[in-house]
């Protein structure tokens, strides 16, 4: 969740909110490509030969550092457009902001209908439901109905804490285990009028996409990031790794707490501080409790975790969000999985890395 921006804003201003978190988004990338820049400053000198393309997709930025490859077969012009389709076919399929998308049709339909998915939808769910058994519920993309309640989902209703029994009756509905796929012929059934949400996981799944698209054509160097989900390949062309910065969760601030070394792996940050309202001095995140149906209440300010997918990085780092900073570091040690956690205590912010984390990152936190 590096790039969302903080949501206190009138909720009258759709436009702008939008506008405002492209902005932001925007300006976090420029920021992370100048970092980089300034550590190597051929970096971005046309004789590296590194190419960078910009873009817009499910509601934020995506930006994409390649080497291109050697044989002469597509030109870079052909490759942006291709790396463009790819992440507006997830936006047009998995979004929740588009009426005519899969998963807004598949929110329509009635519990008990069987409902055809395309492979990558289906594979997405798929995944999140393998990640909601694993981390006992705690990501689970049948919280949609719950998200919107608390005023974080495409209605854009005014934040503010919903009616209790309003909220207890949308808590009946959720569960992971309320709905079931038919693997050999890629369909969905709801058991209860539940709705989807893949804000969690399908950025992460569209770098994926993009990533596994460089490999087959040959790309040895690349950096792609959807919305602050990132994957990396090989070394930059001046031998150096891909370095990433962690984004500081200091409210307000547009900082860099740490900087990691990340080669052939994906990264993805969830975080409590740029999407939330404030009411009666306590803060309501957009990650919600999928146990409770309200948004998680912990001292964990920001969860990163790297893994060999974005996908799977990106639904981790939102299930330690939900767990908090203890149950999350037991998970991750028990799954050997790498993450590095920002816990607000009182003396300020602190930084827990997991052994996994330090062993991959081979870094100086
Ligand atoms: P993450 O931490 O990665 O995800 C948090 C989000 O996951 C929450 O906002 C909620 O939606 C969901 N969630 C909350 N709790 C849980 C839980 N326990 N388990 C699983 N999921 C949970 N935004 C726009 O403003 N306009 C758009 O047009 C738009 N289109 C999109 C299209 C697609 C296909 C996708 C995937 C997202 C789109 N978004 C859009 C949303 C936006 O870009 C981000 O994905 C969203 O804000 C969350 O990403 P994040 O990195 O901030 O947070």
């Amino acid at each position: 969740m590096i790039l969302a921006v903080n949501y206190i804003i009138s909720r009258r201003a759709t436009v702008s909110i939008t506008v405002v978190r492209l902005l932001y988004a925007f300006l976090f990338i420029l920021c992370c490509v100048l970092l980089s820049a300034c550590s190597e400053p051929s970096e971005l000198d046309s004789s590296n030969k590194l190419h960078l393309h910009t873009g817009q997709v499910m509601g934020t930025w995506y930006s994409v550092k390649y080497l291109p490859p050697s044989n002469a077969e597509r030109s870079v012009d052909d490759i942006n457009t291709e790396i463009h389709a790819k992440l507006a076919r997830i936006d047009l399929l998995m979004s929740t902001y588009k009426a005519t998308s899969e998963v807004s049709r598949f929110n329509a339909v009635e519990p008990g209908v069987w409902f055809d998915l395309s492979p990558q939808t289906y594979e997405v769910i798929e995944l999140a439901q393998d990640i909601s058994a694993k981390t006992l519920g705690a990501f689970d993309i049948s919280v949609a109905r719950l998200v919107d309640l608390w005023g974080f989902g495409p209605e854009q209703r005014a934040h503010h804490i919903p009616d209790a029994d309003q909220l207890k009756q949308v808590l009946t509905e959720v569960g992971y285990e309320n709905l079931k796929l038919h693997g050999s012929q890629l369909k969905v059934q709801k058991k209860t009028p539940l709705h989807i949400d893949l804000s969690a996981i399908a950025k992460g799944f569209g770098v994926d996409q993009v990533a596994d698209y460089l490999d087959r054509i040959g790309v040895e160097s690349f950096l792609v990031e959807v919305g602050g989900e990132i994957r990396t390949r090989g070394m930059k062309p001046n031998g150096q790794p891909w370095r990433v910065a962690i984004e500081s969760p200091a409210t307000g601030q547009r900082g860099v707490h740490s900087v990691v070394n990340v080669t052939d792996l994906a990264l993805a940050t969830s975080g409590d501080y740029r999407n939330y309202f404030e009411e009666n001095g306590q803060r309501f995140s957009h990650t919600i409790d999928p146990k409770t149906g309200a948004p998680i209440t912990h001292n964990l300010a920001s969860v990163t975790v790297i893994s060999s997918t974005a996908a799977e990085a990106d639904a981790l780092a939102t299930a330690f969000s939900v767990m908090g900073p203890d149950q999350a570091m037991a998970y991750a040690k028990a799954y050997n999985v790498s993450t590095y956690l920002i816990v607000k205590e009182r003396e300020g912010f602190v930084g827990k890395a997991s052994e996994a984390f330090l062993a991959v990152t081979r870094d100086k936190l």
